[in-house]
């Protein structure tokens, strides 16, 4: 396949496509979808609106060609979506796609993970945000226990994926989980990502109070261990990452408050509905679904991302201000998927 590579007007390359392919979810996350605001009347997406299978295979070709070589599903919780297996093994089949990834809460991988993996899945990023039985089912706002997605790891484990967790931490809520965390995750050889909370959507309340910071969460992890730097893979690589110095296993910090990456940000999201996002902080997106639906061509596809890719300049997290944080009207994290 020819590739036509671009970058935008801060010279960042177009390489990861993130695809949220539902917007429900089994969990409402204090910090992600309150369940004060997604409530049982609350919209939800009716399936004529989400991209079909066929749709996003249609997007994902030309996102190939101008780049893009990682694909990770997201949600909502992507295990929500009929049949997702299939759109996997679709999408591992496409020209130029070197990785496929899942970010879920892990509830469904007992049953899917198999099956996941057989149709060419990789690796699952786990959501888990304390061990502790009433800390995580206050969070997770529908009383799910932790034993639930720990038995989903398992499964994925089991099943030959690579599998990282995920934890977001919120001062006053989980911050005392860090240590019991990153305990349990090095005994189980996996690699554990602090998640700094971020200000995304209108509806979580953010504070910065609120935020614990790379540096507060790293000096809490040097009692079990000190640290070692790890070299960045990739460029791009969001997480910054370390070993403990007594064994391989890693531990990251994803500071996109106290320490933003945004110069190195090469990811475009697409949310359920089609919408294209140059950014997770973004207050509008490119309807890509319309275009689609009214019959553009994949030549004409990868000529309007072409110049939707080439004028971005998005930057939010190192321009974030106490005005943006409020007045900013953003998307939700469960509409575009993290
Ligand atoms: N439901 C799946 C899950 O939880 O893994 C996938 C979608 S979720 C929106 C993707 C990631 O975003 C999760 O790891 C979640 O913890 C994270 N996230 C959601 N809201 C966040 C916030 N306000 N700040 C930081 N991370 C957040
Ligand atoms: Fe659902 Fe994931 Fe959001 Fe939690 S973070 S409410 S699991 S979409
Ligand atoms: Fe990328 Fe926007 Fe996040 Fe910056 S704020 S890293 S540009 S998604």
């Amino acid at each position: 396949m020819e590739k036509h590579f671009i970058t935008d007007t801060l010279d960042r390359p177009l390489r990861d496509l993130r695809i949220s392919v539902i917007d429900r979810c089994n969990f409402r996350c204090s910090y992600c979808m309150p369940k004060e605001i997604f409530g049982d009347d609350y919209p939800f997406m009716p399936e004529s609106e989400l991209l079909s299978f066929e749709e996003i295979l249609r997007l994902a070709e030309p996102f190939t060609k101008l780049g893009a070589e990682k694909i990770r599903i997201t949600g909502g919780e992507p295990l929500m979506r009929k049949n997702l297996a299939i759109l996997i093994e679709q999408l591992s089949a496409l020209d130029g796609v070197r990785d496929i990834g899942l970010t879920t809460n892990g509830v469904y991988l007992v049953k899917q993970a198999k099956a996941l993996q057989e149709a060419g899945l990789h690796r699952v990023n786990v959501s888990l945000d304390a061990i502790d039985e009433k800390i995580f089912q206050t969070m997770n706002g529908r009383n799910v226990k932790p034993q639930a997605v720990l038995n989903g790891i398992d499964a994925a484990l089991a099943a030959g994926l690579q599998v990282k967790v995920n934890m977001v931490v919120k001062k006053g809520v989980n911050d005392g989980q860090i240590r019991p965390m990153a305990e349990y995750c090095k005994e189980k050889g996996i690699t554990l990502r602090f998640i700094e909370y971020m200000d995304v959507g209108q509806t979580n309340g953010w504070n910065f109070s609120e935020v614990a910071t790379k540096k507060e969460m790293y000096e809490k992890l040097t009692h079990i261990s000190p640290l070692i730097p790890v070299e960045k893979a990739y460029f791009g690589e969001v997480a910054s990452r370390y070993r403990y110095k007594d064994s391989d296993v890693e531990v990251g910090f994803i500071s996109s408050v106290s320490d933003a990456f945004c110069s190195s940000c090469t990811r475009a999201r697409i949310s359920a509905d089609g919408k294209l996002y140059t950014c997770l902080f973004a207050e509008s997106g490119h309807d890509l679904r319309g275009f689609l639906r009214n019959g553009a061509s994949t030549e004409e596809l990868e000529k309007y991302l072409t110049s939707i890719w080439i004028s971005r300049n998005d930057r939010y997290s190192e321009e974030r201000t106490e005005e943006t944080v409020k007045n900013r009207k953003k998307i939700e994290m469960s509409y575009i998927g993290g």
